[in-house]
């Protein structure tokens, strides 16, 4: 589309790195006046940052991509840095826009940011439109028979569930009207966003493709392949049970009502299987809506008698859970796959949290921010919200004297060791009856698959029997103190 003259719109992108079913963009483009996408690196100390290291990979791609989406369609993404009412005002000047645009985020931090924004923005004159996207649905939208936020999930689900279908997805705009002269951007590649010495995301890309295009991909592949079966195959972390959408819906690079949607067009899939991912989806729902009425859920215990609790904290031992060398096979194969790709199963998040929070006895606290700098999908709702639900202070936890066996639970959940061998290389050759307790294993066994405890592959840092008794008893002191 050719340049045009008109007072441009000025876009602003945040966590909604994609142009399909972005209510901001759409609206902007809706007039056929130029329009200027940009986004701002904040300040680290803004709330907005920094970000984790492993998220910082997954942005510096994830920007690039929607560039290049962008300019395939006539326009272009402005990369600033600095304050952002500074930084609109600085583009405003530049270019004569007086409208901003942008997508509703819902964290503390960026409600913080974007409250005090627009009142400045209103009163310096400029008119300011916000959009949802984020979320199926705004976190104010279902309370509690008592008029309350829900604490209780299953409830939270019936409400989801009975208000009817979230808003059908919206088309990408195909073209974007360019602005008579673009304004100066900094460049993406010197904010240093990957890491270079070492380079210790280059594992990464071997699973990841940050962006729209991969986003896309990712959900046809899962309609397709994986939703069939999800209901089982999502609790088994050696299978691809799983749709791999989380890091790109913590980036926006595609929207929950997309994926919603497409898993409704469904007819020859078992509604269980069907029921069973969009109740997922509702559980990220669920944890932003107890982020936006707790805005201090990655801080302090929704039970307040957990305040009480006598942790630990023991640094060897978190330190040896952070590098995967706890001596449990399934933990140490869950923090290994964290460093290898940022991520992890679902499955063994809770073993390996539950392994964290009980076993050892380390604030859960330490554990969400572990996972928040390691994760490419950290998410400060569902991070948060998971982390309390496994130390059983949240809202509708696990109850703390649930305390997970890792031997027992490597045993349900990975019965060959696959996912354990996969990125417990040590343990490769070890017969599948004690690739979950090589603690327990002959010494025939070990000596075959040439494994010497405490040498190739640690004993245990603590013995599971004694970590539960000592863990009950710690949650019985704060319960007979209250
Ligand atoms: C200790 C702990 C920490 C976690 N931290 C995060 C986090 O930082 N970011 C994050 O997105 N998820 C987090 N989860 C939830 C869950 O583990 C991941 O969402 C899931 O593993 C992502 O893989 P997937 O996209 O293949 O999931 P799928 O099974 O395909 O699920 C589809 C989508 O539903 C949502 N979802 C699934 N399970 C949950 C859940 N329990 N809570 C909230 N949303 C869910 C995710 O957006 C996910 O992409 C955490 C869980 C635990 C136990």
């Amino acid at each position: 589309m050719s340049a045009n003259s008109a007072s441009p719109i000025l876009i602003w992108f945040r966590k909604d790195l994609r142009l399909g079913d972005n209510h901001a963009l759409a609206a902007a483009c809706a007039d056929g006046v130029p329009v200027i996408p940009f986004y701002i690196r904040e300040p680290a100390d803004s709330g907005n940052g920094p970000l984790g290291s492993a998220q910082r990979w997954w942005l510096h791609h994830s920007l690039s991509a929607l560039r290049t989406s962008l300019q395939n369609i006539g326009s272009d993404l402005l990369f600033r840095s600095g304050e952002p009412l500074e930084v609109i005002k600085d583009i405003a000047r530049e270019t004569g826009g007086t409208s901003v645009f942008w997508n509703r985020r819902y964290d503390p931090s960026g409600m913080a940011t974007d409250a005090p924004l627009k009142k400045a923005l209103l009163e310096q004159g400029f008119s300011v439109s916000s959009f949802a996207g984020q979320l199926l649905h705004e976190p104010t939208r279902f309370f509690n028979k008592t008029g309350g936020p829900y604490r209780v999930f299953t409830p939270f689900w019936r409400a989801l569930e009975a208000s009817g279908e979230p808003q059908a997805p919206i088309d990408p705009p195909v073209s974007i009207a360019a602005p008579q002269r673009w304004p100066g951007s900094e460049r993406l590649e010197q904010w240093d966003l990957l890491p270079t010495k070492p380079d210790w995301a280059s594992t990464f890309s071997e699973i990841w493709s940050p962006g729209e295009d991969g986003a896309s991909n990712r959900l046809q592949t899962f309609v397709e392949d994986t939703l069939d079966g999800y209901k089982t195959a999502r609790d088994l972390p050696a299978e691809a049970g799983t749709s791999l959408l989380s890091p790109h819906l913590a980036f926006g690079e595609i929207s929950p009502a997309r994926i919603w949607h497409a898993t409704r067009v469904l007819t020859d899939t078992p509604v269980d299987d069907v029921v069973t991912f969009r109740k997922e989806l509702a559980w990220r729902e669920f944890s932003y809506n107890l982020l936006f009425h707790n805005p201090d859920l990655d801080r302090r215990n929704l039970d307040r008698r957990f305040d009480a609790f006598s942790w630990l904290d023991n640094d060897d031992h978190f330190r040896r859970w952070t590098k995967g060398l706890t001596g449990y096979p399934i933990v140490d194969a869950g923090m290994r796959q964290l460093w290898r790709h940022g991520y992890m199963h679902n499955r063994v998040r809770m073993i390996a949290a539950s392994f964290l929070i009980k076993d050892l006895l380390i604030d859960w606290r330490r554990g969400e921010r572990w996972f928040r700098d390691t994760l490419v999908d950290a998410d400060p709702a569902s991070n948060a919200a998971s982390w309390q639900w496994v130390a059983g202070s949240g809202a509708d936890a696990s109850p703390f004297f649930r305390v997970f066996n890792p031997a027992l639970q490597g045993e349900k959940f990975d019965p060959e060791g696959h996912y354990v061998k996969q990125f417990v290389p040590e343990l490769a050759d070890l017969d599948a009856r004690y690739v979950h307790r090589p603690f327990a294993a002959p010494q025939a066994a070990l000596s075959e698959a040439r494994i010497e405890l405490g040498v190739t592959y640690p004993a245990p840092i603590i013995e599971h029997g004694f970590a539960r008794d000592r863990a009950l008893a710690a949650f019985q002191d704060i319960r007979s103190a209250t």
